[in-house]
């Protein structure tokens, strides 16, 4: 029985899937796999557990466990349910990456896709679990992907030892077919259950004009007429990132300064100002325009982009009222920034890594006499349900992680998001009354997104997840039963890695051609590949790490792969240049970072490790410094970088002590530079990890001709590859090096240089 107090249940009843608990639990029930489907906010997270336990599956010691792709899901919902149930964190409990607050009392578990993952390795079975939900599918996020493929096994075996698991797949969206009509996956296909939600209508108004890059400014500007000119409501605003997030927070707070500690005065003024306001609601109310929410989702594709959108607007302007609701594009008016006194914007922001506590604000009401204003990323876009919105701004933008086809490093990315996710960031503005959705980007932009976005795993290569099937004992990779299977030529290539770096066994040299590609296909895994299935980076990477342990090289190459993955450490200096002084400026500045690199790299035997010794060397003495925005930019440094390049130290150094305990190792700010014998072994543990990027330096008998003067050769390309001017090695040419990547300008560069020796290579 389930102790919950009266406000709880108020707020329960109102959530749509209160009343389809028992043709839920019904089907639950009846069959091993259920697909719920359910708009955001009809209850899905925080109440299909609660309905578990009461139903007792978490009786005799099972545990419910509940996977999110985020985070941020995963420590939020546990906090909610708990409190929803009147239960501790001690039973209501979560477990993300490297924290969690788990007990032998837990009773509901909730935690990340890959935290599900790494117990499914050490227990094939998940005896514990009575059932599991995996929340959020429609995001397809490689990790929900692979669990649902290992799960659609694990089920029937769990059935077969007469100790039954059920598995709920739940989806913000109908689109399930991958998962239902899919009979390698699930030969018996599971049923769908829909759960309706309300949801009032939300009118879309789209920009004249598209910022290229300024979404933030212009998204300031639009909060601004938003909080001057329109009824009361709350303000959800769609950015890319953290620091965006940050940054417009600053701007809207000064703009709109809230200060919780002159409460009398301003609640009396506030009280006025809400009187004013709830009249012109009531006003508004009335003359609210209605358009249905689906419509807008089949935006037609068609030419003539200024006639539409002109179309649009006139439209508007004729469903429009006293107050005009489309509030125009801007044009970077400056006059917004110094604001009128107003009320205050009660502003809040909201991403992945934000804490906890800092998070749960935005599910309070505001105070008194302000107004709401959640910047998100979009986090806000299905995983979290904030009360009380009404106007949605969305910069239409993405922050997405790309995968160089090349290097295999993943980057993060702005790009323009699909035409769903920004149907539900507009849906946020329609959950308790009619919303408005301000898009910063006109409808012709729109009509060019893609409808979806494609499942991440047809995104990326594979090699990581390869490494971690096989690490699962999951030897033929091609049989495993992927909702999406990437195409067969990304797996070959991801054995064909692995193998080269000794994390797969090699298959037979001899037999038939098709025999061999098969073999090809179901290497074994080796125990360096187990070794390096720990290290949450990419197995070239992982491969440096495991090798390091040698010769306390351990530091250094976790502050070598930590930037090498960061990437980008120096500040590009190809931005336009408008004066004369601004040029000398640049110039000389280009000039001091180019005399630091030499520094960094140093002299004979530090130089030969060249790139990688500059990001040794500029890590080293920004953490020495303090690693301060100041010292990033007297010494071109990108400051986010060398934040972010910390982090992951961190994390890397205690994934390494995690596995290997013995070393306790820690992340040491004052690292002393490595010694003339590590700087050698350090350039041959980069060798291994990079052991197919090799490039030889054309020899003058081999100059065919002009095009290869200063040339490299590699075994895949034939054309000339060249170190990139960028390297502190461009002018050393030595006769053998690695790389880290090419990229293709007007020759093909390589970037991230090491030199090696000859007698190296195998
Ligand atoms: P779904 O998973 O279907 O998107 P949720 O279960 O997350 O829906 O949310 C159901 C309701 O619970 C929403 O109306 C949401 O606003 C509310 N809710 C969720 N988390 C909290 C919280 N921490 N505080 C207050 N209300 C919350
Ligand atoms: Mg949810």
């Amino acid at each position: 029985p389930v102790d919950r107090t009266p406000e709880i249940q108020v707020a329960r009843l109102k959530l749509p899937i209160l009343a389809e608990e028992q043709v839920i639990m019904e089907a639950v029930t009846e069959n091993p796999v259920v697909v719920l489907c359910g708009e955001t906010g009809s209850g899905k997270t925080t109440q299909v557990p609660q309905f578990l336990y009461e139903a007792g599956y978490a009786s005799n010691g099972g545990i419910i466990g509940i996977t999110e792709p985020r985070r941020v899901a995963a420590v939020s919902m546990s906090q909610r349910v708990a409190k929803e149930m009147n239960l501790s964190s001690w039973v209501v409990s979560y477990q993300i990456r490297y924290e969690g607050n788990v007990t032998s009392e837990t009773k509901i578990k909730f935690m990340t896709d890959g935290v599900l993952l790494k117990e499914i390795q050490k227990d094939f079975l998940l005896t514990k679990y009575k059932v599991i939900l995996i929340d959020e599918a429609h995001e397809r996020s490689v990790y929900t992907d692979i669990l649902i493929g290992l799960l659609s096994r694990i089920v029937p075996l769990r059935e077969k030892k007469k100790t039954p698991m059920r598995l709920i797949i739940m989806s913000a969206t109908l689109r399930v077919e991958d998962f239902t009509q899919n009979k390698r996956l699930f030969p018996v296909p599971p049923p769908v259950i829909k759960v309706d939600a309300r949801q009032f209508p939300v009118t879309i108004h789209f920009n004249k004009r598209t910022p290229l890059d300024d979404y933030t400014g212009e998204a300031f500007r639009k909060i601004c007429k938003i909080h001057r000119m329109l009824p009361s409501g709350g303000i959800l605003v769609f950015l890319t990132g953290q620091a965006e997030v940050h940054s417009l927070c600053r701007r809207l707070r000064k703009a709109f300064p809230f200060r919780p500690n002159s409460k009398v005065e301003e609640k009396q003024e506030s009280e006025e100002e809400m009187k004013t306001f709830k009249k012109a609601k009531q006003k508004k109310k009335m003359t609210l325009p209605k358009i249905d929410l689906s419509n807008y989702s089949a935006m037609p594709v068609d030419e003539g982009d200024e006639d539409r959108e002109a179309g649009i607007d006139d439209e508007e302007e004729q469903l429009g009222s006293d107050v005009d609701l489309d509030l125009g594009d801007d044009d970077g008016a400056k006059e917004d920034e110094k604001s009128e006194p107003s009320l205050p914007l009660y502003v809040l922001p909201l991403y992945s890594l934000l804490a906890p506590e800092k998070q749960a604000k935005v599910f309070r009401p505001p105070p008194n006499g302000t107004r709401l204003c959640v910047v998100a990323t979009n986090v806000a876009e299905t995983s979290l349900t904030i009360p009380n919105i009404k106007y949605v701004v969305d910069c239409g933008r993405v922050k997405k992680r790309l995968y160089d086809k090349v290097t295999g490093v993943s980057s993060f990315k702005v790009t323009w998001t699909s035409q769903a996710s920004a149907n539900q960031r507009a849906g946020r503005a329609g959950r308790t009354e009619p919303g408005h959705c301000y898009r910063l980007f006109s409808s012709a932009v729109f009509g060019d997104f893609e409808t979806f976005s494609p499942a991440e795993i047809t995104r990326r290569p594979v090699d990581d997840l390869v490494l971690q099937m096989k690490d699962l004992n999951i030897e033929k990779v091609i049989n495993f039963p992927f909702p999406t299977p990437p195409s067969i030529e990304v797996l070959i290539a991801a054995e064909e890695l692995l193998i080269s770096l000794g994390a797969l066994a090699a298959p037979p040299k001899q037999g038939r051609l098709k025999e061999l590609e098969r073999a090809k296909l179901s290497c074994p895994v080796t125990s360096l590949g187990r070794a390096m299935a720990c290290f949450p980076v990419a197995p070239r990477y992982a491969k440096m790490l495991a090798l390091s342990k040698q010769h306390s090289c351990l530091p250094f190459v976790i502050t070598i792969v930590a930037a090498m993955t960061v990437r980008e450490l120096f500040e590009e200096f190809d931005r336009p240049v408008i004066s004369e002084e601004q040029k000398m400026k640049l110039k000389g500045k280009r000039a001091r970072v180019v005399q630091m690199q030499r520094i960094w790299a140093g002299q004979g035997p530090s130089l030969k490790l060249g790139d990688l010794m500059v990001m040794l060397g500029a890590v080293g003495a920004c953490e020495y410094a303090g690693c301060t925005p100041k010292f990033c930019e007297e010494n071109g440094l990108r400051y986010k970088a060398m934040v972010e390049i910390r982090r992951l130290r961190g994390q890397l150094t205690t994934a390494v002590n995690s596995v290997c305990s013995d070393v306790g190792l820690f992340v040491d700010p004052k690292m002393k530079p490595p010694t003339e014998v590590q700087l050698t072994y350090l350039r041959q543990i980069v060798m291994a990890g990079l052991g197919d990027r090799i490039a030889r330096r054309i020899r003058p008998e081999e100059m065919l001709d002009d095009k290869w003067k200063n040339a490299y050769k590699t075994p895949l390309l034939d054309d000339p590859v060249f170190i990139h001017p960028s390297s502190v090695l461009f002018k050393q040419l030595p006769d053998f090096i690695v790389y880290q990547e090419i990229v293709e300008t007007s020759k093909m560069y390589m970037k991230g240089v090491s030199a090696i020796e000859p007698e190296w290579i195998p």
